[in-house]
């Protein structure tokens, strides 16, 4: 299914949908796993790197299968959207609307003003033919992401979001109020430090530009890209285990459950997947080094992800329940 209907069901209901890329097999097991078991309505994301590594066609019918796997779990009936993450160029968001996703996203928000209302209405005009749904982006987040990268960010602009959305007749809009690409999303010199653990505390989110975002189009569905939380248990794991992530940071919780609450319908939760990942391979090599068999790593992985989508469907989102 493509966007529409969830997203106004999700402003209505005070919630927000889960994003979650997948670049594997194991990664899309546990997304739709917790989707099941919880009931929550699921965007299903695909970045230009996923379709690098693991070949697109693969990851379509993987997409596919993963909405039958739902049903054979006994969610009767799915709510999953494949969607296109960053797309950069008219082409690649027309190559994956001609393979059946049902929403993709136009990311024209590095060019200046003009030409990404041209490009993401072109994007718009193609899609819609096909009634998939058109996510554009307002404003410049910080960090690495794939392919998308960028030292600074640019919080949007409130002022030009209505004739953004209504020049390109987009249907969800991505802006930038500090949430940050990857899992170093602030510099040391932007936090402060809790005196008692060591640990960085991030600068805020800007909940004053979404307040204004809101004030000019009101009920229009919102996107926060950048918002893993980079839970301190698997960096904290990780280190201890011989890797090397220091001072790597995330967005509180907190203020991503407050921003679910409002127009904010749909939030992009990648890096801590990874990391949840990582922390699950480092921790049976290390407690079993004769291991050798990928299934044994990579399933505890799998239950590590899954346990961390669940609670951030059921804890941070609210979305559990969402999609009976
Ligand atoms: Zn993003």
């Amino acid at each position: 299914m493509n966007t529409r209907e969830m997203f106004a069901k999700a402003i209505k209901g005070g919630y927000a949908i889960p994003a979650f890329n997948f670049n594997n097999m194991e990664q899309l097991q546990a997304i739709i796993k917790a989707a099941a078991e919880t009931k929550s309505p699921v965007i299903l994301q695909v970045s230009k790197g996923a379709r690098n590594y693991a070949n697109q066609t693969l990851l379509r019918y993987m997409a596919q299968g993963a909405v039958e796997y739902a049903k054979e779990l006994g969610w009767e009936k799915p709510q999953i959207v494949l969607h296109l993450d960053h797309g950069d160029s008219f082409e690649l968001c027309k190559s994956c609307v001609d393979f059946g996703f049902s929403s993709v996203m136009i990311d024209a928000s590095s060019l200046p003003y003009e030409e990404n209302i041209a490009l993401t209405k072109k994007v718009v005009e193609y899609a819609h033919k096909y009634d998939v749904t058109v996510e554009a982006e307002l404003g410049v987040l910080a960090g690495v992401e794939d392919e998308v990268s960028s030292a600074v960010s640019h919080y949007t602009k409130p002022e030009e979001v209505v004739d953004f959305a209504t020049r390109t007749g987009c249907d969800s809009l991505a802006i930038s109020i500090g949430t940050s690409h990857g899992a170093y999303k602030f510099t040391p010199e932007q936090c402060t430090r809790d005196p008692k653990t060591g640990k960085l505390v991030p600068p805020p989110l800007a909940f004053d530009v979404l307040d204004a975002v809101m004030e000019q189009l009101p009920g229009f569905p919102i996107v926060l890209h950048g918002s893993s939380s980079v839970p301190q248990e698997y960096v904290d794991m990780i280190n201890s285990l011989g890797g090397k992530l220091p001072d790597a940071i995330g967005i509180p919780e907190e203020q991503l459950r407050q921003a679910a609450k409002s127009a904010v319908c749909k939030i992009n939760i990648d890096s801590d997947s990874r990391l949840a990942f990582t922390a699950a391979v480092r921790k049976v090599l290390t407690e079993k080094p004769g291991e050798f068999d990928p299934r044994k790593y990579c399933g505890v992985a799998r239950d590590f992800m899954e346990e961390l989508y669940k609670h951030k469907i059921i804890d941070v989102l609210g979305s559990d329940g969402k999609a009976e």
